[in-house]
């Protein structure tokens, strides 16, 4: 009798290549590693069936919810994947403003558009096709994550099976191990999250962004302008710089944006008017100053800077250190783009907000990543050396890294506090003792440290 209301294909099977890699953003997929099979999960008891079979076949267990990973995190060799794309469901409950949406529902794509029917705004991540699982797991740099903090301070509850193929529900004060690491831990976390509980807040009243566009050749005027300035704007306000190629320019440009979201124009006229003053401003390319603009225009400019069926090579640093540090030290990464489509983002935190207990547990003021879009294979090696000198610029200011834009069989660096990392590991002796949830994928041990520092 078939034990699932979803579908598990196996090796052999015609469907099961595109089962194992067919949600996967990232168009430069694993050659190297396939699962044992893949379970796409209708229900949460096709989940707790999964797990179990998974311990009775004696495989580890890799989760997906929305394939974003940049490296396919989710396809582990001798695991059985559990796939949770087909289960899909959301409720928003008006007395406690409390939203529940299981992991493979996308943050911006599904869950704004359904919250916004009752005024109320979940802050997930800026590429609306994001899914909450993963990204939730890993801390969560949503919108104005600077001003709000990180998406995974709203979760107040999760149900997740366990290594012994229960299902609970974890918060505060029951299973609060489980809700302690499953706040940062990522890919580490050893259990499968069916459904977050997630703490709302109220639809912004009124968008408004500044864009100051700059040639190159200022990239280190500005810059350093910047890096004194962000601590001095407004919470409101989502700062970001960024190069790129823009369709009317030949070379890319350097942009300093903010987004305000604060409820009407007089406001956000004054939570901008800082950026408004950069001392360069009379040599912007282009100025649009405090604008009113809609989420939707938002997202559009997100999809359009991350296309799908693209290869990406992506990573990251958490800087810190003077202007006169770490201004030098990202040039590269910044001014130096091998392909038209390759960008690199400066993204402020500053200043920066005291975290609760939970594992996510290292940032610093400046968040840096530069993703690599290019289209064959041909250019895979060169693009990744390029990456990686880009990267080894900023060791002297770098203080971590993010796992969310990570690849831990490239490069290792340091993303958590001490303190966490170790506590962490002793949850996972106790809750997984027999390692059956497959954890981080990496070329070596895991750990947390920045690999220049072993
Ligand atoms: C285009 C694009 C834009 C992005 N923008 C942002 C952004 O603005 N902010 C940001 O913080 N990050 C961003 N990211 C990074 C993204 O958040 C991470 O890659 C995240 O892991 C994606 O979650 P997912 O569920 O889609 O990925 P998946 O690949 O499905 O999951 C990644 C891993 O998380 C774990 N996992 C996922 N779901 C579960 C679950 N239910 N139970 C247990 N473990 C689970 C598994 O180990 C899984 O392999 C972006 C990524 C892309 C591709």
């Amino acid at each position: 009798m078939n034990r699932f209301s979803g579908t598990l294909h196996l090796p052999g099977d015609e469907s099961f290549e595109e089962a194992c890699l067919g949600r996967v953003f990232n168009a430069r997929r694993p050659t190297d590693r396939r699962p044992a099979a893949v379970l796409e999960a209708r229900t949460e008891a096709d989940v707790v069936e999964g797990v179990r079979l998974a311990l009775e076949r004696g495989w580890q267990v890799a989760v997906r919810s929305g394939g974003h990973s940049w490296a396919a995190w989710s396809v582990r060799g001798d695991a059985l994947l559990i796939d949770l794309g087909g289960f899909r469901e959301m409720a928003y409950d008006p007395d406690t403003r409390i939203a529940t949406a299981t992991p493979s529902v996308k943050g911006g794509d599904e869950l704004n558009p359904f919250l916004s029917g009752f005024g109320r705004f979940f802050n997930g991540g800026h590429c609306p096709s994001v899914g909450i699982g993963g990204f939730l797991l890993q801390g969560g740099q949503g919108w104005n994550a600077r001003g709000w903090g990180w998406a995974a301070e709203n979760i107040v509850a999760i149900d997740v099976v366990t290594a012994e193929g229960e299902l609970v529900r974890a918060d505060e004060t029951h299973h609060s191990d489980l809700f302690w690491a499953a706040r940062g831990a990522g890919p580490g976390f050893f259990g499968v999250v069916t459904r977050f509980h997630l703490r709302t807040r109220p639809l912004p009243g009124h968008l408004a962004h500044t864009v100051h566009a700059y040639p190159l050749d200022l990239f280190d005027e500005v810059m350093t302008w910047l890096h004194e300035a962000h601590h001095t704007v407004s919470d409101l306000v989502e700062i970001v710089a960024v190069t790129q190629g823009l369709p009317e320019y030949d070379e890319h440009v350097l942009l300093v944006t903010g987004l305000s979201f604060t409820d009407t124009p007089e406001q956000a006229a004054e939570a901008l008017a800082p950026l408004h003053a950069n001392p360069y401003a009379d040599r912007a390319l282009f100025r649009v100053e405090a604008t009113p603009t809609t989420l939707a225009e938002q997202i559009h400019g997100q999809r359009e800077a991350n296309p799908e069926s693209h290869r990406y090579f992506v990573d990251n640093a958490w800087l810190t250190g003077s202007a006169s540090d770490v201004v030098p030290a990202i040039r590269k990464a910044f001014t130096e783009h091998p392909t038209p489509q390759t960008f690199t983002i400066w993204f402020s935190m500053a200043p920066l907000r005291g975290l609760p207990d939970m594992a996510f547990s290292l940032q610093s003021e400046i968040y840096c990543a530069t993703y690599v879009v290019h289209d064959g294979p041909e250019r895979d090696a060169e693009l990744r050396a390029w990456l990686d000198e880009a990267m080894a610029a900023m060791q002297p200011v770098t203080a971590g890294q993010y796992l969310g834009d990570s690849d831990f069989t490239v490069r290792q660096l340091k993303f958590m506090g001490d303190e966490q990392w170790r506590r962490l590991q002793e949850i996972r002796a106790v809750r997984d003792p027999k390692g059956l949830f497959a954890g981080y994928l990496s070329a070596g041990a895991v750990t947390n440290t920045n690999h220049w520092e072993q």
